[in-house]
């Protein structure tokens, strides 16, 4: 595949020239555009004789990518945001150059060894033990269906048998993310969700109080309970200290979902809002979401990883190379701690960037996010036209225009991306539509988060 002609080196040059380019760019919002206007600039680009490198970067740099809202736009507050370094983004092309399987020790040793380092620094600011490890998997959605099949293998094991034909239960709070009944789905598994507080954060009391309302045939159908460090519609942190003592104390695998949320854990004056992760059998983070991280990357972090093994690890006869016992050390294998097998070493632009800044950039970089949302906070607090609805424990703030209608939300937010000015768009709380920031992104301004408020009036 290595033609070293002429054309190969100017197409070379362009992809890198672009790529370049990309990362330095301020870049404009841009929106969605319809099949019918897709086909009509781009055409048919797939073709017996193909339309060439340069016509086909013409055509995702001039029609394609204007079709793409970017993610790290500083007035993307929709959903969750993306922020990466341009460290992590401009590794990103060289994990794509290197070729690595990064699913196994034997192919991907060194890759492996350094997605093993970022992990550990995330599993050290848990408080996890020494043993603790796991993997980077795509994200959230595929981080805690691998956990909670961890979950249902330790439940299912523990009791020799016994509940090998019962359908598992898995207790969540109202606040835990759609992913959670969707693992659910797949694992055909039920799942109980306890009421969260007023602010959205389910408490210990609420929790025990759930458990103790079922049957004592269900409760012994308790595989998992599961907390989140950072909800993603309102970002409120559960009662991780009580919720983690009731599970410990039940014997119940205590899973923390921390995808957008446990990013804060890096910064000394957030870490308290945490404290009780360091009881959790399993946690995740995702980096591409508030730690600088580009697309697709969610750490995966097991107390105990050979539960994770014994669940996850495939074996085929094409495989048995890989689980070769090699005396004093045990090869990890990173397919053998989640739902997946081959796998691009997706933790290596994060951990060029951790290695690249340090981790106090990392603690830096979040509390500038925190001290964004707090003068947020006070501008809503001044203005008339918007009220607070949710004080917030990290970078999500939910608020209402007040007397719009769910429409004038709607419309407003349409008017505001097709200008190229904000992406913000609404959700709802306690069944009202109302308005929500979510800020990863350390570049995005009190003054620019104003405009947007006065875009409102
Ligand atoms: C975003 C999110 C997820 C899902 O993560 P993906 O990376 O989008 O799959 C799960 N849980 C929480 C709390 C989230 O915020």
């Amino acid at each position: 595949m290595h033609q070293q002609d002429d054309a190969t080196e100017q197409l070379t040059e362009a992809i890198v020239e672009y790529a370049v380019y990309r990362v330095r760019l301020d870049p404009p919002l841009d929106h969605s555009h319809t099949v019918a206007e897709l086909t009509a600039a781009a055409g048919d680009t797939i073709t017996p004789q193909g339309i060439g490198g340069i016509e086909a970067l013409r055509v995702f740099r001039d029609i394609l990518a204007p079709a793409t809202i970017s993610v790290d736009h500083t007035k993307f507050l929709s959903f969750v945001p993306a922020a990466p370094t341009e460290a992590a983004i401009l590794f990103d092309l060289v994990v794509g150059a290197s070729s690595i399987y990064a699913g196994s020790w034997m192919e991907g040793s060194g890759a492996v060894f350094a997605e093993n380092q970022a992990l550990r620094w995330l599993s050290d600011l848990a408080g996890l033990p020494e043993q603790a490890g796991g993997v980077f998997v795509s994200g959230g959605t595929n981080g805690n269906l691998s956990a909670l099949i961890a979950a249902r293998h330790q439940w299912r094991h523990s009791t020799a048998g016994r509940n090998d034909r019962v359908r598992g239960l898995v207790v969540a709070s109202t606040g835990a993310h759609s992913s959670i009944a969707s693992a659910a789905r797949a694992m055909d598994a039920d799942v109980i969700a306890v009421d969260a507080d007023e602010r959205g954060r389910l408490r210990g009391d609420a929790l025990c109080a759930g458990i103790d309302a079922l049957s004592d045939d269900d409760r012994a159908r308790i595989f998992a309970i599961v907390a989140t460090s950072g909800t993603t519609n309102a970002g409120v942190v559960d009662d991780l200290a009580g919720i983690g003592t009731i599970a410990n104390e039940l014997g119940v695998w205590f899973h923390v979902d921390g995808a957008y949320g446990a990013a804060a854990m890096c910064s000394p004056t957030q870490r308290p809002k945490f404290d009780g992760i360091e009881r959790c059998d399993s946690f995740i983070v995702d980096p591409h979401k508030w730690l600088f991280a580009p697309f697709d990357c969610c750490a995966l972090i097991y107390r105990n990883p050979a539960i994770a093994r014994a669940a996850h690890t495939q074996h085929a006869e094409y495989l048995d190379a890989l689980h070769v016992e090699h005396p004093g050390e045990i090869e990890w294998n990173p397919s053998d701690y989640a739902h997946h097998l081959t796998r691009r070493a997706r933790g290596l632009p994060f951990w060029f960037s951790l290695a690249t800044y340090g981790t106090d950039r990392y603690a830096e970089s979040l509390d500038i996010t925190m001290a964004l949302t707090a003068a947020v906070v006070e501008m809503i607090h001044g203005a008339e036209h918007v009220e607070l609805l949710v004080e917030p424990d990290l970078s999500i703030v939910l608020f209402r225009r007040i007397g719009w209608t769910s429409a004038e939300y709607q419309a407003w937010s349409e008017r505001e991306l097709l200008a190229g000015h904000a992406f913000v768009v609404p959700t709802s709380w306690a069944g009202e539509t109302v308005l929500r920031f979510c800020f990863v992104n350390p570049l995005t301004t009190p003054d620019e988060v104003g405009d947007i408020l006065d875009s409102m009036r």
